[in-house]
């Protein structure tokens, strides 16, 4: 039999190379706006069409590229980045691999303008799908210009697979945040179908995170500012008050890259101590600066984490850094000896310990510790968090439940109507209701979320909702890439009683709020609406269930809130009035039953 084993024509392993590093517009956006900062560019201009889809263009006036260059630039493994492989320990650049061009070629209509300083022409390149259609000398300004049309056109399974046209300009934005904030120093601009999203003019950090998520940021900023023998800590954290219930914006880089790192950013949150609350998350903008030969940044291209040689000793010093900032800014109070008593070691500490100073007197800061609330199971461990938080946490599902009837508060005996007990709230968070076979003790706040969600589902199949007309109506300033999210949510939104209005720009009106959300900032309403429904973006719901769950989550009743017993009363019958009241939309557990016999046995 003859040999069976061929080499892959050369587009075909483009073609495969490129499943892995452009899984979307944004996947290209942030190659290409890679390579023209590696072209020392000091201005990038973005330009749109349809989220990405059919139009992405990047234009630099950085250095651009000899003719041969410009014709290598598009092959597999080509880069002007590194010669050997001992410069991958020293890589400075954003790029190293030689694929992303090559990639993209691939599966969509390319074409390059690029010119250098000395040359008096430039060359224009346009190829389809790895096949050169032509190549000329152009007219055209120092620096490049890409733009790459119709991506994935030749691999339909791929184009089937893109999102909605918000969610790709979400992920688009996500990656244009995440390299003009680690480049403050240059000019940058982003056109989306004719319109201007962002023109960001060169200056400093503080300037640029102001630019992008607007002005009521500045007051809030802190910055980062701690060198230490091993790391460098630069960078911005926002006051408690500045925080978010959803975890968009949190920007963590390390030598200049993005990265994402759950450990780390426990790290923070811990430098907040009990500042923040537990659904809260805290705005940051910090860059890490550390010896290359110390971290191993995953050479994976799409992934954006990173191992560091220290890992512990990093997170103390990212931990005490926040703590100390806060506290110069006098918004952590400083530590009181009482609430201290329950310190627990949780990290033992290795290495040496970091050169930050201690500001609390006694206090040792460089402990390593999580302090315990009063009253609350302890997470010692970061991972922990994390699995509570992941949206898919519905194991509890699967078990038999006990059916609804058998929960519901048990009813007037019909001989003694004494024996009916009226529900019991401890600790503003939890009611307590008697049942036939013992008691239950009901969550509010996720048996609220379950009820709102149910009934914000159900408005938007056209049952009506309660709406509360404002008397003056209000205006409400959102960020750039908030009100390009809520336009297309606009009419959902209105079947759920929250009468929003487009004022152009940035600006919206709010004429009308559904009955029980009157009583709050409509400005931070707004945000947080849009920004739990960006969060979602992610989980495979749809648009409405997902809007659902943002209003939900919002709208619902928290811990801490006291309840009259009638309210009680009604919210307990509304939960067993739902589909599914055993868990909340997100998987938590409404409520915990109590067996009589179980307590029995305890005494
Ligand atoms: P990498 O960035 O990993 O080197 P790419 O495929 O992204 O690989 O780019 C290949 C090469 O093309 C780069 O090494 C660089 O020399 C050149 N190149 C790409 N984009 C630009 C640009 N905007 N300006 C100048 N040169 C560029
Ligand atoms: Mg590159």
């Amino acid at each position: 039999m003859a040999d069976i084993i061929q080499l892959l024509p050369e587009s075909i392993a483009n073609q495969i190379a490129a499943g892995e590093v452009i899984q979307r517009p944004a996947s290209v956006v942030k190659e290409m706006m890679e390579n023209a900062i590696d072209a020392k560019a000091s201005k990038i201009v973005l330009i749109l069409k349809d989220s990405g889809k059919t139009h992405i263009q990047v234009t630099d006036n950085g250095m651009g590229m000899s003719e041969t260059d410009a014709r290598m630039s598009l092959e597999r493994h080509a880069t002007s980045k590194i010669k050997e492989a001992k410069d991958l320990f020293t890589i400075s650049t954003m790029g190293f691999r030689g694929e992303a061009l090559a990639s993209i070629a691939s599966i969509a209509h390319i074409e390059i303008k690029t010119r250098r300083q000395e040359d008096e022409l430039g060359t224009q390149l346009i190829v389809h799908g790895s096949k050169l259609i032509s190549q000329e000398y152009c007219q055209t300004h120092v620096g490049t210009t890409i733009v790459v049309k119709n991506l994935f056109y030749n691999v339909p399974a791929r184009r089937k697979f893109l999102k909605k046209d918000t969610t790709e300009l979400h992920h688009i934005m996500e990656e244009f945040k995440h390299v003009a904030i680690i480049h403050p120093e240059i000019r940058f601009q982003l056109i989306h179908n004719d319109n201007e999203l962002f023109h960001l003019p060169e200056g400093n950090l503080r300037q640029r995170l102001v630019g992008i998520f607007g002005k009521s940021l500045n007051e809030n900023l802190v910055p980062i500012d701690e060198e230490t023998e091993i790391v460098t800590i630069e960078g911005y954290i926002a006051k408690p008050q500045y925080s978010k219930k959803t975890r968009g914006d949190q920007f963590l880089f390390v030598n200049n890259r993005f990265i994402k790192s759950g450990y780390l950013n426990h790290a923070i949150r811990n430098g907040y101590d009990n500042l923040l609350n537990e659904d809260e998350h805290a705005f940051y903008a910090m860059n890490l600066t550390i010896d290359p030969s110390k971290i191993d940044i995953n050479i994976h291209p799409t992934k954006q984490e990173i191992k560091f040689e220290d890992e512990r000793l990093i997170y103390n010093i990212i931990r005490v850094t926040i703590k100390h900032a806060l506290a110069k800014y006098s918004i952590a109070p400083s530590l009181d000896f009482d609430q201290d008593l329950s310190f627990s070691k949780v990290y033992n500490e290795t290495g040496s310990r970091s050169e930050t100073n201690q500001s609390n007197g006694g206090h040792s800061d460089s402990d390593t510790i999580i302090r315990r609330k009063p009253g609350k199971a302890e997470i010692e461990n970061w991972q922990e968090i994390y699995d509570q938080l992941s949206i898919d946490n519905t194991g509890d599902n699967s078990l038999i439940l006990p059916s609804k009837a058998s929960l519901l508060p048990e009813d007037e005996d019909e001989g003694n109507p004494n024996l009916k007990s009226a529900p019991y709230q401890i600790h503003n968070g939890y009611i307590i209701s008697q049942i036939r076979s013992g008691f239950i003790m009901i969550d509010q706040h996720y048996a609220h979320e379950r009820i709102m969600y149910e009934r914000y589902l159900t408005a938007l199949v056209g049952k009506q909702i309660a709406v509360q007309q404002l008397l003056f109506p209000s205006t409400v300033e959102l960020p750039m890439d908030k009100a390009v999210t809520i336009m297309e949510l606009l009419p959902d939104l209105l079947k759920m009683g929250l009468k929003v209005e487009s004022f152009g720009g940035q600006t919206f009106i709010i004429q009308g709020v559904p009955v029980g959300m009157e009583n709050q900032s409509f400005q931070v309403l707004l945000e947080k609406v849009v920004g739990q429904f960006q969060e979602n973006i992610d989980l495979q719901i749809g648009v409405q269930e997902s809007l659902a769950l943002s209003m939900a989550g919002v709208g619902s009743i928290k811990k801490g809130k006291k309840l009259a017993v009638e309210e009680m009363q009604h919210l307990i019958d509304e939960l067993f009035a739902t589909e599914n009241p055993y868990t909340s939309p997100k998987g938590k557990k409404c409520f915990i039953t109590f067996e009589l016999n179980e307590i029995e046995n305890k005494f």
